[in-house]
């Protein structure tokens, strides 16, 4: 299919998000899969972002939760282990910092303009729990 702007697409034409069919997906590495052009894979999805996650492996207990809970999959995570954030497809809404266990958080939303060496360098301390009266 040639590329076509979005207002000259067919109605019910179907975006192929592979280049040729694919006959195993599900045991086919996402890395091995041939995205099209038309796939959110390919394509960055997050350029309206405003705020983004910072994300500070020191702190990361590899829990899986923000992986679990981020809408867009974009959480990067190999064998059970955090990677960090897919930012072409990170949309800034937070979830993953909301919950994220860690003491401080290991996810923190920081302006999308923040550059990543200066928020780690002022990542926040521990936080001592409150007594009870
Ligand atoms: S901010 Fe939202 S979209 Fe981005 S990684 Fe966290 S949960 Fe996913
Ligand atoms: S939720 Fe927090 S502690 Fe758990 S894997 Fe994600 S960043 Fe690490």
């Amino acid at each position: 299919m040639a590329n076509v702007g979005w207002d000259e697409v067919n109605d019910a034409a179907l975006l192929n998000p592979f280049e040729n069919s694919m006959q195993d997906l599900v045991n086919t590495a996402q890395s091995d899969r041939d995205y099209s052009l038309f796939s959110s894979f390919s394509a960055s999805t997050a350029s309206w972002r405003v705020v983004k996650p910072i994300y500070n492996s020191d702190v990361c207990i590899h829990c899986q939760n923000c992986w679990v809970y981020c809408p867009d999959s974009a959480i990067l995570s190999e064998e059970k282990k955090m990677q960090g954030i897919d930012y072409d497809h990170c949309k800034g809404c937070g979830i993953c910092a909301d919950v994220c266990p860690t003491n401080p958080k290991s996810l923190i939303m920081y302006e999308e303009a923040t550059v990543e060496d200066s928020a780690l360098a002022s990542w926040p301390e521990k936080k001592k729990k409150e007594k009870k009266a």
